[in-house]
């Protein structure tokens, strides 16, 4: 039998900590210069349990940081025409430096709702880097705001020493939010990097030429060591709620603390990655405590960065 490696954790909250409280100087001296600290209105529509916790967090980040976060809330029945007239209301007050939108939105906003509201907020307040203007700009390599959850990545490989340049990426997912955005990133910095979807064949071994893996697929576990290059750097996007005993059971062993979280909450966040993956790679993301806090991280640095050209 060869040796089990065990792969180092980065500590995606340790690493938001840093740049958290890196931002807040920056915030202090904006709030003393214009008289007012950075706005970041942000919009939540209906009740979805996972928004609710996602929002719940990036207010108390950004109060934490001494922003003036604006909660808007819709009902549930709220229709996209009024969802636009409060970006529009947003776009023009002057308090607001950001505007997120968090997703997703109610189905019965119908198909493309997402999109309309991207399209709608003001480039230069479109904190979450999802207005066209913006990845037009991403694409280019002259981002000003660029999306939370990739650029949190990057930031997160700069800080754990992880070399980008000259190396195999391999992103695993083309969602506008995270797969497609991470592969340019990822692109900019000088990595060769191979993009896969739903219609990749033989996707493990594709994944396998990675010495860079990012997973962003939204299911549970389906990463496996198949998948992982030896030594190879793994980042786990995936936020899945997970509350069937059966799942839980199959990817954690018995008497882990993700089971006893489980036993004791009936519900818990699972990443893309199987456990077993750490015995393969040289480094992973957890999930909790990994992609997530460097994406609540770099929505307040964008935040920032919009106040302060905002007034420039
Ligand atoms: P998404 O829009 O649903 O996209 C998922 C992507 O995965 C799609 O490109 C899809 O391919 C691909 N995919 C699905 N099944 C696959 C399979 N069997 N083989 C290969 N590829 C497959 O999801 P997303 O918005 O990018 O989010 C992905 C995950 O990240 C979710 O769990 C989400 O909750 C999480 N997330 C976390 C954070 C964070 O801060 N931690 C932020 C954003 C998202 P096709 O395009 O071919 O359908």
């Amino acid at each position: 039998m060869g040796e089990v490696q065990t792969a180092r954790l980065i500590d995606g909250t340790a690493i938001a900590a840093e740049i958290r409280a890196a931002a807040i100087p920056a915030v202090q001296a904006f709030t003393n210069a214009a008289g007012r600290p950075p706005g970041l209105g942000i919009v939540l529509v209906g009740e979805n349990p996972a928004s609710e916790v996602y929002v719940r967090n990036k207010v108390k980040a950004g109060a934490d940081a001494g922003l003036w976060v604006d909660l808007q809330r819709l009902p549930a029945g709220a229709t996209l025409d009024e969802l636009l007239r409060l970006v529009d209301m947003l776009n023009r007050s002057e308090r607001h430096d950001g505007i997120l939108v968090q997703s997703p939105l109610p189905d019965a906003m119908g198909r493309g709702a997402s999109q309309r509201v991207f399209d709608a907020i003001d480039p230069d307040k479109d904190v979450d880097g999802f207005h066209p203007v913006n990845v037009g700009k991403l694409v280019q390599g002259r981002a000003h705001l660029k999306p939370c959850t990739p650029s949190g990545i990057i930031e997160m490989l700069d800080r754990s020493g992880i070399e980008i340049g000259g190396r195999h990426a391999v992103v695993i997912g083309r969602s506008e939010i995270v797969g497609k955005p991470m592969a340019m990133l990822l692109l900019q910095r000088d990595a060769t990097v191979t993009v896969c979807h739903s219609k990749t064949p033989g996707l493990p071994s594709v994944a396998a030429r990675g010495d860079i893996l990012v997973a962003a697929i939204g299911r549970p576990g389906f990463v496996t060591r198949e998948f992982v290059k030896a030594g190879a750097t793994v980042i786990d996007v995936g936020t899945t709620p997970v509350r069937d005993r059966a799942t839980v059971e199959r990817l954690f062993a018995e008497g882990s603390a993700r089971r006893e979280a489980f036993a004791k909450r009936g519900s818990i966040v699972v990443g893309d990655v199987h456990p077993s993956v750490a015995d393969v790679a040289g480094a992973l993301t957890p999930v909790p405590g990994g992609v997530g806090p460097l994406t609540i991280a770099l929505l307040l640095k964008n935040t920032l960065a919009a106040a302060e050209a905002r007034r420039r």
